[in-house]
């Protein structure tokens, strides 16, 4: 049960001070007319708090794009796991904050990832409530409000932020509690209620995510997977902006004298025409079609025997960077919903 005060928003230079006191400060920042990144930042007026999506999730911070897992030097190996300083990750939306809890899953199962968790670990996360815009349906993923992941979290509620503490460290950051942090009343609880109610009517897409199981299982050869794979270009903006997509490459970059070199990791992406490649020249998944409906089905239920969960949050930011507007989740599985109705429909006539 999380720990709730509230504080002006008059006072948010303090709270912006104490989140300091932990680390480095990172947070949504604009970066062009319509596009928000996470960076650092030393004070409140860098950050951009109209920030929807940024350009890549949270997942950056903990599982760069690149990074050297180990090198050598003629006998010698050295381990580059990170030894990170502690840090803030502020602004973290309720899907991310999802996102981030399914990464945490996927990167602490079987041999636990050192890099990964390091980078988490050393990050107090300090989630923010938002406000849907038409690409967002995580109201259908189930991952529209705060669940698991963060810290601490600011809801919005007028002239203050309803502040949640969910964990040790959490607690840690307001011991001994600052003044600027009050307590709340019922008025407060209201006002925070009201506002999660008055989110929820405010998203325009959504769908049934009961039967997506089923929905992939039965319309896997919809014609809509041959519309989809006749535009996708294969160029893989949909995963590298996905905040659950974690595939990797390990790849070892050997010095001309054969003596030193690295083993990297570097994101990889499952719409790319050599992922599924193996040896003997087969590729399992040649086309863009065999692509697309094996990411599909992956966020949209592939998961839920392992994890009991969907890895698709709602967050809409592959929607927004497909190029050729092919990432439209809600339109595609709408689609899907209604062939398999008319089905049901043709068996009872
Ligand atoms: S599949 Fe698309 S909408 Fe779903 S979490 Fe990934 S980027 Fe967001
Ligand atoms: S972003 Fe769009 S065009 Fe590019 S690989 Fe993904 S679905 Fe295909």
């Amino acid at each position: 049960m999380d720990i709730c005060y509230k504080f002006s928003k008059e006072s948010f230079l303090d709270f912006f001070k104490l989140m300091q006191s932990f680390g480095q400060v990172h947070a949504p920042v604009r970066v062009s007319e319509q596009s928000f990144s996470f960076r650092p930042v030393e004070k409140p007026e860098q950050i951009a708090f109209e920030a929807l999506r940024t350009i890549l999730p949270p997942k950056k911070m903990f599982f760069p794009q690149r990074e050297t897992l180990i090198s050598y030097s003629g006998k010698e190996v050295k381990d580059h796991t990170p030894e990170p300083l502690a840090q803030v990750l502020f602004g973290v939306h309720p899907c991310d904050l999802a996102g981030l809890g399914i990464m945490d899953n996927i990167f602490s199962a079987g041999p636990p990832d050192s890099h990964y968790l390091a980078r988490r670990q050393a990050t107090l996360v300090v989630g923010l409530s938002c406000m849907p815009d038409k690409h967002c349906f995580c109201n259908s993923m189930g991952t529209d409000f705060p669940h698991s992941a963060y810290d601490i979290f600011l809801t919005d509620i007028g002239e203050d932020y309803y502040l949640q503490i969910a964990t040790t460290l959490g607690e840690k950051l307001f011991d001994p509690k600052p003044d600027f942090i009050k307590t709340i009343d019922d008025q407060d609880n209201q006002s925070y209620k009201d506002f999660w109610t008055n989110r929820d009517k405010a998203f325009t897409s959504n769908f049934k995510s009961d039967n997506l199981k089923q929905i992939f299982d039965l319309e896997k050869d919809n014609p809509v997977w041959e519309e989809l794979g006749k535009r996708c270009l294969s160029c893989g903006n949909c995963t590298p902006v996905c905040p659950t997509c974690y595939c990797f490459d390990v790849i070892d970059v050997a010095s001309l004298d054969g003596n030193s070199g690295s083993r990297e990791r570097e994101w990889d992406s499952c719409q790319f025409t050599g992922f599924a490649k193996v040896s003997g020249d087969f590729n399992f998944r040649p086309g863009p079609v065999d692509r697309l409906k094996f990411w599909y089905r992956h966020k949209l239920h592939g998961f839920d025997d392992s994890y009991g969960l969907k890895t698709c949050v709602g967050c809409g930011r592959c929607t927004v960077s497909c190029p050729a507007d092919i990432d439209d989740i809600v339109g595609v599985v709408l689609r899907l919903q209604a062939s398999q109705n008319e089905s049901k429909k043709d068996e009872s006539a």
